[in-house]
């Protein structure tokens, strides 16, 4: 049955658009999607011929139009039919010059034809209410582009092909038929039909739990892949602090002087450290302060400590320990002594009585010791041995998903031992939901909106 107009214009609403593209850039990306896309676009773009019945899936050279005259006169466009399509749906890209004003006008122009201008993350949350991906999939999505590290890409990467998602899914599966098992036995009470018998149930559910837990065990490098650490470079002054910060990201971020307390206040930079995405932190050279601006510099730097996961602890190696010792300032992270200045250091500071494990001598100028205390930093990042970027590392919210379904899990055993079946069902339905919510079979659409508000607009 044909749409009638009112009908046209309510799906051409639907339609959203955005640029995909930073503006200012010198291509601007605008993305349209949903049922109007094409008949919208073909509102303000002109080409030989119509974007509809030209080739699908291929950039054709148009003019962009105002009512004012042409906003680019050169931009090129592309349609995408749903479903076969990034967001399932009808799908228009347009490329014009970009540039702040002219692209601005031409997403200005896209909307006024009908487009609405689309929300965070609304193009790849259409993806997923379509059916392109599931949920740990549109996750991925966003991992990739806050990725900060080699490995963290990898990892995303891997949860975009679905390698997170099937494992979910895996046991997803098994719940579901030791779920339906179950209340078939509450179904049928009377009739003594072929069940499977309580071994073998609590044998399964104890292997899905495994699963589970394997999962589980990757949160850790979940946790530090997606949001790195932070790593706080503090010490007396003059020790070399901004020298080794520079000697880790490899070039001048800092000012590097030799007269003590010029860094009055923290710098953060990113960097990776084999793989690790990190924070970076110079602190103020602690001591005792003459001015008020450095005395807030120093008490910013407590608070960037107890902030770190890793602390390094810069001393003058070729200075007595003592005047120069780890002031052990409240909680924070763990503490690595670092002895720079190895270049002047005749022997090792005789006095090191501070708890702490034996320095990692270093030369900040030449980068001499610089892999000795990566390998360190490597080793209390990681807590456990760690050798190849993990094939899947859950997040945080997959992580508390997890835990609820395995508790579930372990829940519904205990019941199946005790024959209490109807409990066994309850708890089995319960982390059923758990795992459903991982890749977004049973996860509540407000839980939806918060995933998805995260996102970059255009994505
Ligand atoms: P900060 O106050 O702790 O940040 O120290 P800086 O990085 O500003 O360095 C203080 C002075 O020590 C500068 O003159 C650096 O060139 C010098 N310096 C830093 N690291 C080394 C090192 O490993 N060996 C030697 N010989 N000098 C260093």
């Amino acid at each position: 049955m044909p749409m009638d107009s009112e009908q046209a214009a309510a799906a051409e609403g639907d339609t959203i658009a955005a640029f995909s593209t930073a503006v200012g850039g010198p291509v601007a990306v605008i993305r349209v999607s949903g049922p109007g896309a094409a008949a919208i676009v073909g509102r303000v773009w002109r080409g030989r011929v119509p974007l509809t019945t030209a080739p699908h899936r291929t950039l054709r050279l148009g003019q962009l139009c105002a009512a004012a005259g042409a906003v680019d006169s050169r931009a090129l466009a592309v349609f995408m039919p749903g479903p076969a399509s990034y967001t399932g749906e009808d799908l228009v890209e347009v490329h014009c010059h970009g540039g702040v004003l002219g692209a601005r006008l031409a997403l200005v122009e896209i909307l006024r034809a009908g487009a609405r201008h689309a929300e965070p993350g609304e193009f790849t949350k259409r993806a997923f209410l379509n059916g392109k991906m599931d949920l740990t999939q549109a996750e991925a999505v966003a991992d990739i582009i806050s990725a900060h590290s080699e490995a963290a890409l990898r990892v995303a990467n891997r949860q975009l092909e679905g390698r997170l998602g099937a494992e979910i899914n895996e046991i997803y599966a098994e719940l579901a038929e030791l779920l339906s098992e179950i209340e078939a036995r509450l179904d049928f009470p009377e009739e003594d039909l072929d069940w499977l018998p309580a071994g073998t149930l609590r044998r399964r559910l104890a292997a899905v739990a495994e699963l589970a837990g394997r999962l589980l065990a990757s949160r850790h490098e979940g946790e530090i892949l997606r949001h790195g650490i932070r790593l706080v470079i503090a010490g007396p002054p003059n020790v070399g602090k901004s020298s080794l910060l520079n000697a880790i990201l490899g070039r001048d971020r800092a000012i590097v002087t030799h007269l003590p307390g010029t860094t009055r206040d923290t710098l953060e930079e990113l960097a990776h450290i084999r793989g690790v995405p990190v924070r970076l932190i110079d602190t103020a050279g602690i001591r005792e302060a003459a001015d008020m601006i450095e005395q807030s510099g120093i008490a910013r730097s407590y608070a960037s400590m107890a902030q770190a996961q890793v602390i390094l602890w810069v001393i003058d190696a070729s200075a007595p320990y003592a005047g120069q010792a780890w002031p052990n300032h409240g909680p924070g992270g763990a503490v690595l002594l670092v002895g720079n200045k190895k270049d002047l250091m005749a022997e090792p500071p005789q006095d090191l009585a501070s708890g702490l494990p034996p320095p990692i001598y270093t030369c900040a100028l030449t980068g001499d010791g610089l892999e000795t205390l990566f390998d360190a930093i490597e080793r209390v990042v990681w807590e456990v041995p760690h050798n190849a970027t993990p094939e899947v590392a859950v997040s945080a919210r997959h992580a508390v998903l997890l835990e609820t379904a395995q508790s579930q899990i372990e829940d519904a055993k205990a019941r199946v031992a005790a024959e209490e079946w109807e409990l066994a069902a309850f708890a089995l339905r319960s982390g059923l939901h758990a795992v459903g919510a991982i890749n977004g079979r049973t996860v509540l659409p407000d839980v939806l909106d918060a995933i998805f508000a995260k996102f970059c607009i255009g994505k």
